[in-house]
């Protein structure tokens, strides 16, 4: 058995608060605070830990679909995920691309009638995989089929399914973000840090 939470951890790729105020907390990109963060690029950069978790039967393996044509995850971030599952279901892979405000599938060919499997590294609200779904059917004129789970890494999101797909995901933390004024953890005294540049601090 492998413990996934611990191989993400032992990457730098998932980082949850263990609730005691002297420790550090999140500080995000986006100015907001967490008792948690996760950075999936530090799993997706590593072709042979991935290669393990979709092939081990404790990973992802027993949630993969058959029967799928494509792979299609969103740029950049599932773009090495997408092609990795693809390896592992012997099929094609591909991604989504960002434009303007939308997803668009603009480099690969998928017929009418072919199976899509979406991924994502990290689902956090879904936006994204919601638009890279959109862009799927703009640009098959709806004439795939989508498969009827998305499979992802870290479902951070809280939801179980995205346009009626159900979410399969590797880790299912639960994780916390206030608006630094809210911030319980600020309350009590622990500090808000970057985590890329204070990984060592926050996993002391
Ligand atoms: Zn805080």
């Amino acid at each position: 058995m492998s413990d996934w939470n611990k191989e993400f951890v032992n990457a730098g790729a998932l980082w949850l608060h263990d609730g005691s105020a002297a420790r550090p907390h999140a500080l995000l990109t986006s100015g907001l605070h967490s008792d948690g963060f996760v950075n999936c690029t530090m799993v997706t950069q590593k072709p042979s830990l991935l290669r393990k978790i979709l092939n081990e039967p404790d990973g992802l393996s027993p949630k993969l679909p058959i029967g799928a044509d494509w792979v299609i995850g969103s740029a950049l971030g599932a773009v090495t995920f997408a092609y990795a599952v693809a390896e592992r279901l012997s099929c094609r892979a591909g991604f989504t691309e960002k434009d303007g405000d939308t997803m668009r599938l603009a480099r690969f060919e998928i017929q009418p009638g072919q199976k899509v499997l979406v991924v994502e590294d990290v689902i956090s609200t879904g936006g994204s995989t919601l638009k890279t779904l959109e862009g799927i059917k703009a640009a098959t004129g709806g004439k795939a089929t989508i498969l009827p789970s998305i499979v992802c890494l870290v479902n951070r999101s809280g939801k179980d399914e995205l346009d009626g797909k159900k979410i399969r995901a590797l880790l299912t933390p639960a994780i916390n973000t206030w608006k630094p004024e809210d911030c319980p953890l600020c309350k009590q005294g622990s500090e808000p840090v970057r985590p890329k540049s204070h990984w060592k601090q926050l996993t002391a």
